[in-house]
Order: structure tokens, then sequence, then C-alpha cells
């Protein structure tokens, strides 16, 4: 007979737990036989003393193992997907997905909303009128089959122990851990039944881990482990240490989206989509290295093709993209000093914008997705004072503070810097 408290006290004594014991623990709570109070004691007693190799598969398998999976016919594969850690202006979903189904991959893109600072991809994509999120498994595979894509939200019946322990850690200060990291993610990733996945794990100032040593034991537990459960897996290490692209927020973040798919756009965010979709056609076996793999990317995108998929898309889950998507009314933020960019609070400026309505508070909070900015500087580029550093969207009632804080958020300094490179290392 187990027992929870056994369980607890032998993870906090630093002790490996069994395939067995994890089994048994999730189980019990997701059925409600081990209690919240009892499993918020292991994620803890986990946060400080960590998971072996070993326990997170475990762990990742027992939480796939809670609910259903995708089931996909013979005639949609390979199937793949992305998936980021987040940080601001990340738009690459909105990208890479319609890309990738140009170059006869299938992409079930289960994303989410939100977090912290983070936009998140769902609410990004809300910013297009009638455009839902909510497709049922039926819809996802329907979806998948007629246009190559899907962007959507997971459904209930998709990982429930997930659900339920994510909130549980969000409230009991255990997000913040390695092992249920993986788990958590991996586990949503492994139930759309995947042939390849690519994980963008992002260091620095807007990244939920600001180190590039932390970054890097993740991506690399998350590597081994999807590699482990049958899944062919690689990450990449990318900077957010300032936002991805120029636009952060939402309708600006399609729009940005959009203005990349028709061929024009910021080149940082060009080489970060071309580089996780070379690496998952790789992966998937669709081309035999990266530069063939990048030229099918690149082709997708200069022909058109890319374009006219996210349309598709678009259209499949009942969006209008031609429709207006209203953006708030700008104001610039300048320099109060003449120098060179030398560091940019990426997470302020996401924290920005989350006061601003366009983020989340509380879970329940609506966004608005009028409001946002784009970064009009570089790291590392020299400016003027006065010289504008960023353009607000912001509804009239925004406080000065915002503005302060935007300001407060991009350093100068009287020395140049090197800008930093975009892709730091790849795993798997
Ligand atoms: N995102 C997830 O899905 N799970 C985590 O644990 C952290 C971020």
């Amino acid at each position: 007979m187990m027992n929870p408290s056994v369980i607890i006290a032998r993870k906090r004594d630093g002790q490996a737990l069994s395939r067995e014991e994890i089994a048994w623990f999730l189980r019990g709570y997701v059925t409600g036989d081990v209690a919240d109070y009892q499993m918020a004691a292991l994620a803890m007693a986990i946060c400080l003393q960590g998971m072996n190799r070993a326990e997170t598969v475990a762990l990742t398998q027992e939480m796939l193992g809670s609910g259903a999976v995708l089931g996909w016919p013979d005639d949609i594969r390979p199937v793949v997907d992305k998936h980021s850690t987040g940080g601001i202006g990340d738009k690459v979903s909105l990208i890479l997905t319609p890309l990738l189904a140009c170059c006869d991959l299938a992409v079930p893109m289960l994303s989410g909303r939100g977090l912290g600072a983070t936009g998140g991809t769902l609410d990004k994509l809300e910013a297009i009128p009638g455009f839902r999120t909510n497709l049922s498994r039926e819809e996802i595979i329907a979806t998948t089959r007629s246009v190559g894509c899907v962007i959507t939200g997971t459904t209930a019946d998709l990982v429930p122990a997930d659900r339920q322990l994510y909130a549980l850690r969000d409230v009991t200060a255990t997000v913040e851990s390695i092992p249920l990291i993986t788990a958590s993610i991996l586990s949503k990733k492994l139930a759309e039944s995947l042939d390849a996945l690519v994980l963008d794990v992002k260091f620095g100032s807007g990244a939920f881990m600001k180190q590039p040593d932390e970054a890097r034991r993740l991506a690399q537990l998350m590597v081994e482990v999807g590699c482990e459960l049958g899944v062919p897996t690689a990450a990449l290490l990318t900077d957010m240490n300032q936002p991805l692209g120029r636009m952060a927020g939402g309708a600006v973040e399609v729009d940005e989206a959009v203005e990349v798919l028709r061929g024009q756009g910021p080149d940082d965010l060009i080489e970060v989509t071309l580089r996780l979709g070379a690496q998952l056609l790789v992966l998937a076996a669709q081309a035999d290295n990266h530069d063939a793999a990048r030229a099918q990317l690149q082709d997708a995108l200069d022909s058109g093709a890319g374009f006219e998929k996210f349309s598709q898309l678009v259209a499949a889950q009942g969006g209008d993209l031609m429709a207006s998507r209203g953006r708030a009314p700008e104001q610039l933020v300048t320099a109060a000093q003449a120098g060179w960019v030398t560091a940019i609070d990426t997470e302020q400026l996401g924290l920005a914008i989350v006061s601003l309505g366009g983020g989340r508070r509380r879970k329940e909070d609506a966004v608005d997705p009028s409001v946002g900015l784009e970064m009009l500087v570089r790291l590392g580029q020299q400016v003027s004072a006065g010289e504008p550093l960023v353009r607000v969207f912001a509804g009239s009632n925004a406080k000065a503070t915002v503005f302060r804080a935007i300001e407060q958020a991009v350093k100068i300094g009287g020395q140049a810097i090197e800008p930093p490179d975009l892709v730091r290392e790849v795993i798997g």
C-alpha cells in the first residue's frame, strides 16, 4: 500500500521516485484520492530536489496517459509542431505554421494564452474578427486534413492532469522547476501524436528563463525526454533580450506576421522562423539537410504560397483576414539622452502591454487586441536625444507611469555594444 506522505518525504530527502510511485501519486491526484495540498507538497519537493531523467519520463508519460490523444489517419503525415517557451513579440507560430503546411507537413498546433508578461498565440489570433480558437477534436482533424494546418487551444479531454496540476503550481510557487515544466509542455505536445517536434527555448530579459545556462538545461531535458518517448525532438536556444521583430501586442503582431508572409517584415523574425522550420523539415525527413529545408521554406514565402495557406487557415477557423484590426491611438516614447541602446528590459515592455489592457493580470481578464507597441530601435543602435524609441498603441486613459516604464526599459549608455546572436545553440 503506497502512502502520499511517504512519497513526499522521499522526494523531500532527495531520493529518486520509482515509476510506480509517480504513477500512483498522479493517478490519485486526478481521481481526488491524493489531496491538492499533498500534490502541492510533492511539487515543491520536486522544485527543490529536482527529478532525474527517468523520473521526468515517467511523469510525462503518466500526464499524457491522463487523457485522450489525437489520432491521425495514414494520409495525414508527417505530423509536426513547434513550441516556444514564450517571449515578447513572438509571433513565429503565425508564420511558421502555414509555411510548414506548404512543405507537405501536417501541423495541428495546440497553443496557449498569454502568461505573465508574454503574449499568447491564441490571444493574438483572436485579434482577427471571427477567428475561433476552441475547435473540437473532430474539427482539428478535419481542418488539418483540408488545409494542412490549424492553430487552436487544447481540448478539455487532452492531458487533464496538466490542467489541474498547472493551476495548482501557479498558486503554490512551483512553476519554476525544469522537470515539471518539461513534463507539462511535453505531455501536451505528445498528445498531438507527433512525428517531430522543435522547441524554441528562449533566454534573456523577456524570457521565462533569464540565463542561457538555465534555458540550456531545460532544452536538453526536453530533447532527451521527447526523443526517449519516441518523438524526434530538437531545440534552439534563442535570444530574448529584445522583442522579436518590431511589434508586440495583439493586432499589431498579426499585421507583422502578414507582412512577413507577404515578403517583407523584420530580418530577426524571419531568421528565427526559418531556422525552426528547417530543423523540423530535417527531423521529419522531408529534407536532406538544413540548406535544402531552408530553400523549401523560403520558396513558400517568396511564392506567396505561405500567405495563401495562412488565409485558408484563418477562413477555416471562421476569421476574416480582410476585416480591419483596429489599433489604439499611437504615442511616441523618446530618448532622454544620446548614446547607444545597451540593454532592453523586455519583460518590463511586456508588463507595460499588460497594464495597457493587452494582457491578463487574472485568468478571467479580457484582452484588448488594439493595444501594443512598435520597437523603433534595436540593441546596439546609436540614438540621439529626443529620438523616438517606441511607438505605443494605447487607449486615451493610459497612465503616464506606463510610458515612463517603457522609457526606462530602454537603457541608453555611453558605450557601443555588439548586438547579441539570435540563435545561441542548437540542441539535439
Ligand atoms: N508552460 C507550460 O505549458 N507548462 C509549464 O510548466 C510552464 C510553461
